[in-house]
């Protein structure tokens, strides 16, 4: 499933990243157009409500990135996949590749390199990443999304 995240929700965006979905982000000025359009397979998230919603588009009303994410919750949980976190980058929605430990050992602090077992980076702007490194303060809400029972 494709989230297209509208100007104003880039919070969000990257709370979906962090879950390992697809969540291109419509910064100021650029056309929602040259995104993937809205079909089955792929929601709009937007915080327009001045027009009549179109098919596919949600509206957005919390400003919070976490009460956003509890807005769409019913959507989202449905598609969750624990094995798909930390599987793409939350700065440019790149998916990650893994990197062997050795090449990252100059590239990170000491005590991270020694803690962690498994590193990935972005092939497109180079950010690292280790387990926990991206969940931290989401690390709640997933918990919520993939609690079936609550
Ligand atoms: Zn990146």
């Amino acid at each position: 499933m494709i989230f297209v995240c509208d100007v104003m929700l880039g919070k969000l965006a990257r709370y979906l990243r962090t879950l390992g979905f697809d969540a291109p982000y419509v910064r100021q000025g650029e056309d929602p157009a040259s995104f993937p359009a809205p079909s089955a397979g792929c929601l709009f998230l937007t915080k327009r409500q001045d027009r009549a919603v179109p098919p596919h588009t949600v509206v957005i009303h919390a400003n919070d990135p976490g009460e956003q994410l509890l807005e769409i919750k019913e959507i989202v949980e449905k598609y969750v996949d624990p094995a798909a976190f930390m599987t793409r980058c939350i700065e440019c929605n790149t998916p990650l590749a893994d990197v062997p430990r050795e090449e990252i050992e100059p590239l990170v602090p000491e005590y991270i390199y020694h803690h962690h077992d498994r590193f990935k980076t972005c092939p497109s702007c180079r950010k690292i990443y280790w387990e926990g490194s991206h969940a931290g303060e989401m690390r709640g809400w997933i918990e919520k999304l993939i609690d079936r029972d609550g």
